[in-house]
């Protein structure tokens, strides 16, 4: 579903290099959940923002569904992301301007999926992070936690064939982190979707088929 090979990043503060990635190589599969675990500053966010074609490298080759997304356009590089990648962004990036309901139905909008049933999707999604009762809430309107579950939310609501999420349970409880992470697993089994999770929790790490640590920028 994803893979990449010798991939480097650094980046630029005028001429100064920051080097954060030095050669990472991975295969994501289908239907397979791997985490990555790491320091924080070890390039984690960067090698996702990477994969997901949010950002690019500054060596290096990344295949996403069997195409180079190195080397295609903007444009087709974002009808791939929109059609098969749910991303949940460390800090959330909802839209402000937006309730709840409205920025989880937004990617299905964007597929033209037709405005009732895409709200109605939506708020059975909210349902099922625990946010049922918050759909007309705007972000500003949302403790932490629950922006998180929406962005969740957001980044599983059109069933992605594949999900790269940074730190989905970061500002959560125990209990409500487990939710949200059962909320991935069943997206793994029920579509077969490919999951990358990015964690510093260790006992949700471990629940994954593959644990890789970013250190030294490689993937161990
Ligand atoms: P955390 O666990 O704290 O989220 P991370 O592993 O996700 O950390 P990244 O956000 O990928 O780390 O950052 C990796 C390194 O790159 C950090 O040392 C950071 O300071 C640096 N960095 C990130 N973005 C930029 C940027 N735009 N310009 C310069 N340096 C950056
Ligand atoms: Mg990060």
């Amino acid at each position: 579903v994803i893979s990449c090979k010798n991939l480097y990043k650094s980046y630029y503060q005028g001429k100064l290099e920051v080097p954060v990635l030095h050669g990472v190589n991975l295969t994501l599969n289908k239907g397979e959940m791997i985490s990555i675990v790491g320091a924080s500053g070890s390039g984690k966010s960067t090698l996702l923002h990477l994969l997901g074609g949010l950002d690019i490298p500054t060596k290096g080759e990344i295949l996403l569904l069997g195409q180079d997304i190195t080397r295609i356009s903007e444009q087709e590089k974002c009808r791939l992301r929109n059609q098969s990648l749910g991303f949940i962004y460390q800090f959330h990036h909802l839209l402000p301007e937006f309730s709840a309901q409205e920025n989880v139905a937004m990617p299905l909008l964007i597929r033209r999926t037709n405005r009732l049933e895409a709200m109605e999707r939506a708020a059975d999604m909210l349902e099922h992070v625990g946010l049922g009762h918050r759909l007309t809430h705007t972000p500003a309107e949302l403790s932490g936690g629950e922006r998180q579950r929406a962005a969740v939310a957001r980044a599983l609501v059109t069933q992605p064939a594949c999900v790269l999420a940074d730190e989905p349970t970061g500002n959560l409880d125990r209990h409500t982190a487990e939710g949200v992470f059962n909320s991935m697993l069943e997206l793994n089994r029920k579509v077969n979707a490919s999951l990358i999770i990015v964690t510093h929790d260790t006992q949700l790490a471990n629940q994954a088929e593959r644990v890789l640590q970013l250190i030294d920028g490689v993937l161990v």
